[in-house]
């Protein structure tokens, strides 16, 4: 028998894309009687109630997290550990902790020490978002149908871990369970890598002195565009998650130049073969993900055709 995803009070702690999309999945499932919420800014405080996706806005990290069975911190990875040593002496008994971070073994680190006895901390990760940052990003069916990553930690309390599984389901997702520093490695290829590519083209296409700018946005549907999707990502979310996975960022990218470089000697050669190997190879992972569920297989990402040439409009 699967475990009761309802939860009498939800504190969730920042309020942007993630922690809104939360608050929203939460009220269509009516998943908790109460959210409270907090967010550093008075703006984004106002705005989370304006919008909608939380109850009550608290003027403190604390005082959200007072009185919660279930606490979600969803505020970038650095600020992390300052949340939890806020929180710590306000946890109530039998509580639920975890968080959003797109990194785990630095989460644990930071999160762990202060986590009283009686509370239950199971680190989490949603994977589902978009370039999109603050109140006003946040949507019920973000995590619809995405994977949600739990890391628990060893001796984690099977029923809170149980409870906060349903809990992520109730909200549209799909739940796996990784050891903490296989997810780090697994995120730094699938999600931490191409967003650090997307950020260096972008930013070499912007250096460029032999290339107008100008040329770069007109003729970017050539395919630039598209990594600056990732590279629009929000640039304090980027810095600590590049702070924090610093090992296997590194190893993917060491990987990744090597590949370059086997790349570039095809094409210096005239290896064509070998690039044609290359690039059916990677076709075929496209079509795995779009037969899994995780894209759709309507052409150009499913974009209106008006908008797929600037020229046209
Ligand atoms: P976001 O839209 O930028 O929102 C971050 C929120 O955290 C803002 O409300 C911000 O408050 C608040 N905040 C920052 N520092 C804080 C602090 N010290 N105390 C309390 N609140 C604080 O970011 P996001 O995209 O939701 O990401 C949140 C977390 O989810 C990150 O850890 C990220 O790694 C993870 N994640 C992100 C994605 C994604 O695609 N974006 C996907 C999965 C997981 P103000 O608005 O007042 O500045």
């Amino acid at each position: 028998m699967s475990a009761d995803p309802h939860f009498k009070r939800v504190a969730i702690i920042g309020l942007g894309l993630i922690g809104g999309s939360l608050g929203h999945a939460i009220k269509r499932g009516k998943l908790a009687e109460h959210i409270s919420g907090y967010a550093t800014s008075d703006a984004t405080r106002k705005r989370a109630i304006e919008i909608g996706f939380i109850d009550s806005a608290a003027t403190t990290a604390a005082e959200a997290a007072k009185d919660a069975d279930l606490v979600v911190i969803c505020t970038p990875v650095g600020a992390l550990g300052a949340v939890a040593a806020e929180i710590e002496p306000h946890l109530k008994k039998g509580a639920i902790v975890t968080d959003a971070g797109s990194v785990k073994m630095a989460v644990i680190r930071d999160v762990g020490p202060h986590v009283p006895d009686g509370v239950h901390f199971v680190p989490g990760h949603p994977i589902a978002g978009t370039e999109q940052s603050g109140p006003d990003a946040g949507f019920a069916e973000l995590f619809d149908g995405r994977w949600c990553i739990l890391t628990p930690v060893p001796g984690a309390d099977r029923d809170a871990v149980a409870k906060l599984a349903a809990f992520w389901e109730a909200c549209g997702s799909k739940v796996d369970y990784m050891e903490p520093r296989h997810h780090d490695l697994v995120l730094a290829i699938v999600s931490h890598l191409p967003h650090l590519i997307a950020y260096n083209i972008v930013g070499t296409a912007d250096d460029l002195e032999t290339v107008t700018e100008s040329e770069v946005i007109k003729y970017s549907a050539g395919g630039f565009r598209d990594f600056t999707r990732l590279a629009s990502s929000d640039p304090t979310m980027w810095r600590d998650i590049c702070l924090n996975n610093k090992d296997a960022i590194l190893e993917m990218l060491g990987r990744f130049s090597e590949d370059l470089s086997a790349m570039q000697r095809m094409i210096r050669w005239g290896d064509g073969e070998g690039l044609f190997n290359l690039f059916t190879r990677t076709r075929a992972v496209r079509r795995s993900i779009i037969e899994a569920g995780q894209d759709t297989a309507a052409p150009n990402f499913g974009r209106d055709p008006t908008h797929a040439t600037p020229e046209k409009k």
